[in-house]
C-alpha cells in the first residue's frame, strides 16, 4: 500500500506573512535530512507538509526517525494514501490498520473533509467506516471519549489519507529562519546542549572549537568532532571551525597575573569567536554557561567576558541545573561522548586560585601586556574549517 508521512507545522502556522518562508525552509530542511535515504516528493497544503517516498522500497521507519528531529514539526504520522472513493477507503483501511486494531479494545473514527466535493459528509464517513471496522474486527467496541485507537480519515485535495494518532515532533521553528550563530563548543556536556536549544529556535550553527596542542590531544579534538556529528541530526549541517589557541594561552601565562588567566583566556575566546562569527554571517555567539557552575561563571566573570565582544551572547543554559542539562544531553545522545575523559584547553594552565569576582578594570589592565591584535589575527589565520552533517 502506498504510504507517506504527514507533518503538522507547529508555531510556524502562527507567523502570518512569514508563513511561506517558514514552511519553505522547513521543507528544504526535511529534504536535506532525507537526501541520503532516497528520493521524496515533499509538498504542502493546508498547514500540512506531505513527505511522499518516490519509491516504495524506501525505509519509512528511518524517514520518520529523521523527521522526528527536524525543528518546526509539531506532530507527525505515517498515513496510507488512498483514492477519494469510499470503496477504496473501506478496503484499504481494514488492511492498513489491522495491526493496531487487532491489539486494541476500543476505537473511534474521525473524519475530516477539506475537499467539500466528496459526496459523503464527515459524520456519515465516521458511521459507515466504523461499521465496516466492527464487521472486520468483532472484538472491538466504539468509545468516542477515550478510545485506544482513533482512526483518522482525511479527504484532502490530492487524495484521501488514513492514519492513527500523530506523535509529537521536535517542536521549535525551522533552522535557518532565525539566521546563524557561532556556538563555542567544548568537549563538555553543556555546549552541545546549548547548540541544540538555539537550533530549536531556528538558528543555523557554526561550531567554533579552540585547541591547544600539544596540551590538548588529537583525541580531544576528535571527541568534539564526534559531538558535532551527533548534534547534526537535530542541528543540521554545520561548519566546524578549529582555532589554534596554544600561543595565546602561553602568552597569557607568561604575561598576565595567574589569577586572571581563566578570565582573560575566555575573553580572547569571545573576541576570536566574534571575528569568525562575522566572517560566517552570524548574528550572535552561543555558549554553554550557567550561572554559578564554575569559577568563570559567576556574575562578575560573565560580566567581564560579555564586554569582550559586541555581538549578543546567547546563553540558553544560564538558569538551568546540571541535571536538567544532562537530561537533554542524553536525549540528543551527546552525553556518553561528553563524559569521555579528554582534556579541554580551558583546563590546561588553570590557576590554583582563579578570581571568582574579577574586576573589569583590573582585567583590562592585565591584558595590556598582550599584543591583542597580533595574536587574534594569527589565531584567525590559523583556523581549519570543515563541514559536518
Ligand atoms: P561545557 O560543558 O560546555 O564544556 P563547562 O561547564 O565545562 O561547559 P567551561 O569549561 O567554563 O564550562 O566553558 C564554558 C563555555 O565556554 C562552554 O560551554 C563553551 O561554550 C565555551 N568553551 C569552553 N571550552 C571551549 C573550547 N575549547 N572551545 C570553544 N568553546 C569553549
Ligand atoms: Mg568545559
Amino acid at each position: 500500500m502506498k504510504e507517506l508521512i504527514l507533518l503538522k507545522c507547529g508555531e510556524i502556522a502562527l507567523k502570518g506573512l512569514n508563513r511561506n518562508f517558514f514552511e519553505d525552509t522547513l521543507m528544504k530542511n526535511c529534504r536535506r535530512r532525507l537526501e541520503s535515504l532516497g528520493k521524496f516528493k515533499i509538498y504542502k497544503a493546508q498547514s500540512t507538509i506531505y513527505v511522499e517516498p518516490a519509491d516504495e522500497r524506501i525505509d519509512l521507519d528511518e524517514a520518520v526517525e529523521r523527521l522526528d528531529k527536524v525543528f518546526g514539526v509539531a506532530a507527525l504520522c505515517r498515513a496510507a494514501i488512498v483514492k477519494k472513493d469510499f470503496e477504496d477507503i473501506k478496503e484499504k483501511a481494514v488492511v492498513y490498520l489491522a495491526p493496531v486494531l487487532e491489539d486494541a479494545r476500543t476505537f473511534k473514527v474521525e473524519a475530516k473533509r477539506s475537499d467539500k466535493t466528496f459526496p459523503m459528509k464527515s459524520p456519515e464517513i465516521c458511521m459507515e467506516l466504523g461499521g465496516v471496522i466492527l464487521d472486520h474486527f468483532p472484538h472491538l467496541k466504539v468509545d468516542v471519549h477515550h478510545p485506544d485507537v482513533t482512526v483518522y480519515v482525511e479527504i484532502r485535495d490530492f487524495a484521501a489519507y488514513i492514519h492513527t494518532d500523530q506523535h509529537p515532533g521536535a517542536g521549535g521553528i525551522p533552522i535557518g529562519t532565525s539566521g546563524s550563530a557561532a556556538l563555542l563548543i567544548s568537549g563538555g556536556i553543556d555546549s552541545p546542549v546549548a547548540g541544540y536549544m538555539m537550533s530549536k529556535r531556528g538558528l543555523k550553527l557554526v561550531a567554533v572549537h579552540f585547541v591547544s596542542p600539544p596540551y590538548t590531544s588529537e583525541h580531544a579534538l576528535e571527541k568534539v568532532r564526534t559531538l558535532c556529528k551527533k548534534m547534526a541530526p537535530w542541528c543540521g549541517r554545520m561548519k566546524f571551525v578549529v582555532v589554534p589557541f596554544t600561543e595565546i594561552q602561553e602568552m597569557i601565562r607568561e604575561k598576565c597575573p595567574e589569577e586572571y588567566f581563566t578570565i582573560i583566556m575566555r575573553r580572547y575566546m569571545m573576541k576570536i569567536a566574534e571575528r569568525i562569527a562575522k566572517d560566517c554571517d552570524c548574528g550572535a555567539l552561543i555558549t554553554g554557561e550557567s550561572v554559578g557552575q564554575v569559577a568563570s561563571q559567576t556574575l562578575s566573570a560573565i560580566a567581564c567576558t560579555d564586554v569582550a565582544c559586541q555581538m549578543p551572547v546567547l546563553r540558553p543554559l544560564i538558569g538551568m541545573d546540571k541535571d536538567e542539562i544532562v537530561t537533554i544531553s542524553r536525549k540528543i545522545d551527546t552525553f556518553e561522548t561528553s563524559i569521555l575523559p579528554y582534556e579541554d584547553c580551558c583546563t590546561v594552565f588553570t590557576p590554583k586560585h582563579p578570581k571568582t569576582k574579577p574586576k573589569l578594570s583590573l582585567v583590562l589592565k592585565a591584558e595590556e601586556a598582550m599584543d591583542e591584535e597580533a595574536v587574534i589575527h594569527k589565531a584567525v589565520e590559523g583556523i581549519a574549517t570543515e563541514i559536518i552533517g
